[in-house]
């Protein structure tokens, strides 16, 4: 019955430019949406808001479904437009739709007009009260209620008549793509797919690294990574992600420094190689999935000895979250199911049985030092040989 759809965003605090750059990424994001549906549909922006026009039969339930993955959209109305042929057969589509669309009588009501075309022959007031009337008279249970009606129905008089009353919850946020873009560090994890999902929701758009240390780690986990950047970017938008080959880099720590600093020292090198591949891409900060005193690499003096080697802001949504709580969210998202597959981690294959959990900047970085020169240049070679895979839901 509906053949198109009323996009509501909050654009409280976008102004001027921002709001023009906020409904270009939003209309953006709702095709991308859109282009996984069946069916064939127009987006358009008129006066402040964004229609989906169905130009061909569709799916409802999965368009909604789609639309709920796009952030920036506070709520969906579901519409039905009709064609302009006098107030009379109007008054009989307003009654004919709230016959189908509300089975239960028993509800208050008003009809809210908007004339954004004013050559209509009547005005908004007339047409409120004579289009209650109406329903009033096919639907005699029925009761008005000016100030807190149980439905409110809308009439948009334009080119054609548009008429809708339902609103579906969006998943709000900002649309991606109208706030920069940063680099996730992604790993085959519960928390950095959530971690990504948060700041996309903030409109940033996400580019993605992996650190694989073939044979250590099998193909199957750099496969489960893809799928999770796939699952991110069913919100996100197509994931650029890339993967580097992090084995040398890891036998080399592990040969030189002591094994209860190796996490330390590896994560220092992660966070130097996803700054570089950030600043050649664009990225204006990097996101982890770290929350404090999850693991010895989390204590709030791990987090400040692994952020020393970055200059980019490092986003960490996680960070005040406990576990049930990451885990709450990545199941609502999608992701929990793959996250939890048993393939191995490259953090967790050379792990320390007591890891240090109060790392001392000074003294990490003197033990850094036996690395010499050489690992500057495994960084390069890591950095060379980047796989790029495009990870796009569809
Ligand atoms: P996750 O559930 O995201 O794997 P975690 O609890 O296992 O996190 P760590 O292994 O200490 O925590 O990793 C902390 C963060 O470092 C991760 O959330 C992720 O952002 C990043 N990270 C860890 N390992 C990798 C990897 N192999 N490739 C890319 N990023 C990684
Ligand atoms: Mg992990």
């Amino acid at each position: 019955m509906f053949t198109a759809f009323l996009i509501k965003y909050a654009e409280i605090g976008v102004k001027g430019k921002n709001k023009y750059l906020f409904e270009e990424a939003l209309a953006q994001q709702v095709k991308y949406a859109l282009k996984r549906c069946e069916g064939e549909f127009k987006v358009t922006r008129t006066d402040g808001r964004i229609y989906i026009h169905a130009l061909s039969d569709f799916d409802y339930d999965e368009t909604v479904e789609n639309l709920k993955t796009v952030f920036g959209i506070s709520g969906i109305c579901p519409v039905i437009h009709v064609e302009d042929e006098g107030f009379e057969k109007l008054a009989r589509t307003v009654t004919a739709y709230v016959d189908e669309v509300y089975e239960d009588k028993n509800i208050t009501f008003k009809v809210h007009t908007r004339r954004a075309r004013k050559n209509y022959p009547k005005n908004s007031m007339e047409l409120n009260m004579e289009l209650g009337g109406a329903v009033l008279e096919a639907f005699p249970e029925m009761k008005v209620d000016v100030h807190h009606p149980d439905v409110m129905i809308h009439v948009e008089i334009r080119e054609k008549i548009y008429i809708y009353s339902i609103e579906i919850p969006g998943p709000g946020g900002m649309p991606v793509g109208s706030n920069g873009k940063a680099m996730l560090l992604l790993s085959g994890g519960i928390d950095s797919p959530v971690a990504g999902y948060m700041i996309a929701k903030r409109g940033v758009k996400i580019d993605a690294v992996y650190f694989h240390a073939p044979p250590y780690t099998s193909d199957r986990a750099k496969q489960k990574v893809v799928d999770l950047a796939r699952l991110v970017s069913r919100y996100a938008g197509p994931v650029y992600l890339h993967v580097i080959n992090f084995t040398d880099i890891q036998l080399y720590i592990y040969e030189k420094c002591p094994h209860e600093e190796l996490t330390i020292i590896m994560r220092r090198y992660m966070m130097k190689i996803a700054e570089k591949i950030a600043e050649k891409n664009g990225c204006l900060g990097l996101i982890t999935g770290e929350s404090i005193g999850q693991v010895a690499s989390q204590t709030v003096q791990s987090l400040a000895v692994t952020n020393e080697v970055c200059t980019l802001p490092v986003f960490r949504p996680l960070i005040g979250f406990d576990k049930m709580e990451i885990v709450e969210v990545s199941e609502k998202i999608g992701t929990y199911e793959t996250s939890i597959q048993p393939f191995e981690d490259c953090c967790t294959i050379f792990v320390a049985k007591h890891p240090v959990t109060k790392p001392n900047l000074n003294v990490i970085k003197r033990h850094e030092q036996n690395l010499g020169e050489k690992i500057d240049e495994l960084v390069q070679t890591a950095l060379d040989t980047d796989e790029l895979v495009i990870a796009k839901w569809e």
